[in-house]
């Protein structure tokens, strides 16, 4: 009798430490031993191939409820056939709050969308309206659930966060134990730019970046880290999008802070002058923070280089270009401000990561599995049972043909989006087969799983989060919460 239930045989073993050739022996949807001439009950060679850690996108807006009633278009489920599509097998997404109401609200109606899913995913809890019942009661509730991280915006409408109420969710993770997530823009300075542009009938989508340029985002960068140093509560910052705010995040790193740094593929190859594009089709890659300039594109590779940045996630946004509840649900000529921010990109983080990181030199392969798997399942709970190919981890893994040459359309997405912003790009290295807890999931760009196959990861207490103990002279702010 077979010793497991799937061998992939022959491929080159790439870790977040090393390659080297081995046979990966699956079990019970797990990864059972790594080693010379194992054999299955299946096996699939991978002669050629790479055999890395699935993408562990932590970053992902999947059928999100807006306070406006809308949802986003795509689902759980062809979300999931996108993940698959791209080499990713679990996603991290984003339960709402809608301000005036408390988090159940919103969180069985999101739980249940999140049931037909096909890749394992968890949640970050949106915080738009710290009140006393949700970060007295709700909060520590949401956190024993499993959900150890929450998101904060320091801007957009209806959802940011002043700096008190920012404080008051930073106590209350650290209180309880979670990690606190941050979109670091400045409502003020991004709030009185866009009317100074509206006013002078600047209203085309390429305002969009005119409307927050980086010293934007630094400032909130800067501001964001020094309030959860001042409470000592560790933070990711989300979307890093330019040298500028990454280097607040390496001043932190430098004296101790426990900060991280995420970007995104888009801040790698898209640019503010695709906004510039004629009509409509600048709305096509309007996100925030904004896609920058080449310097800027150039600079982020140093800080992913130097380890300031270590998370590369796709900030997937379902918006479709065409769709009444898309980027034109305000109309083809509705200012910048009112367009959808938000893009596509699931199923190209890791082709683009790859092509541009690994085929053109910039990374070598274990970093791009830091980038993509380790780092993100270490910094969210989710190692070493993700992001990983030890023994015992679930066995999700992407089979890789590094030289296979393609060229990203919209179909090859396999998303509900009608468009993806990286239409025509050029791309060195193709995910050939996605497994996900030993099934195989796609395989030559066809995907067949089941919705409802993936799994919600509950996620435990964990060290790699826990507050540093120092506080300024020693005063723990989190211990006693003011009323909000
Ligand atoms: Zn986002």
């Amino acid at each position: 009798m077979a010793e497991f239930d799937l061998v992939v045989r022959g491929g080159t073993v790439v870790t977040a430490a090393e390659t080297f050739r081995a046979d990966v022996g699956i079990k019970d949807g797990r990864i059972a031993a790594l080693g010379e001439k194992l054999a299955g009950a299946r096996t699939m060679d991978a002669g050629g191939l790479l055999v890395m850690p699935g993408g562990v996108d932590t970053h992902c807006h999947i059928e999100q409820p807006g306070a406006d009633g809308t949802v986003h278009e795509e689902s759980f489920a062809t979300a999931s056939a996108s993940a698959f599509a791209g080499g990713t097998t679990s996603a991290v997404c984003f339960a709402p709050q809608f301000r005036g109401h408390p988090i159940r609200d919103t969180l069985a109606d999101y739980r249940a969308r999140a049931a037909h899913a096909m890749m394992d995913y968890s949640f970050h809890q949106i915080i738009t309206d710290p009140t006393d019942e949700v970060i007295g009661k709700e909060v520590p509730e949401i956190i024993a659930s499993g959900i150890r991280s929450l998101k904060v915006f320091l801007t957009y409408d209806p959802l940011h966060l002043d700096d008190r109420q920012y404080l008051r969710v930073l106590a209350a993770a650290r209180r309880h134990g979670a990690l606190v997530t941050v979109h670091a823009e400045n409502y003020d300075a991004i709030n009185y730019r866009t009317e100074a542009l509206l006013a002078a009938g600047h209203a085309a989508p390429k305002y969009h970046a005119i409307s927050r340029p980086p010293v934007v985002e630094r400032e909130a960068t800067h501001r964001a880290i020094a309030l959860a140093e001042l409470m000592d509560q560790p933070i990711q910052i989300f979307h890093v999008s330019c040298p500028e705010a990454a280097e607040e995040i390496a001043r932190a790193q430098a004296r101790g802070v426990k900060v991280w740094g995420e970007t995104c593929t888009q801040y790698f190859v898209l640019g503010a002058a695709d906004m510039d594009r004629p009509g409509f089709e600048g709305a096509k890659f309007m996100c925030s923070p904004s896609p920058r300039d080449a310097a800027a594109r150039a600079g982020l590779w140093d800080v992913v280089r130097q380890g300031t940045l270590d998370v590369v996630s796709s900030d997937h946004c379902g918006f479709s270009y065409g769709g009444a509840r898309g980027k034109g649900a305000a109309g083809r000529n509705a200012p910048f401000r009112d367009i959808p921010n938000g893009i596509p990109g699931l199923a190209a983080r890791l082709p683009i990561l790859f092509s541009e990181g690994v085929a053109k030199g910039r990374i070598d392969l274990p970093h791009f599995v830091r980038l993509t798997a380790a780092n993100p399942a270490r910094l969210m709970g989710l190692a070493p049972r993700k992001g990983s190919l030890m023994p015992g981890a679930d066995a999700d893994i992407v089979l890789w043909d590094p030289a296979k040459r393609m060229t990203i359309t919209n179909a090859l997405m396999q998303h509900a989006i009608d468009y993806t912003p990286y239409e025509g790009m050029e791309i060195t290295g193709w995910p050939v087969a996605t497994i996900a807890r030993g099934r195989v999931v796609m395989q030559e760009g066809k995907v067949q799983a089941e919705p409802g196959s993936g799994r919600f990861l509950a996620r435990g207490p964990y060290d790699f989060i826990r507050p540093r103990g120092v506080l300024p002279d020693g005063f723990d702010m989190s211990a006693a919460l003011p009323a909000g």
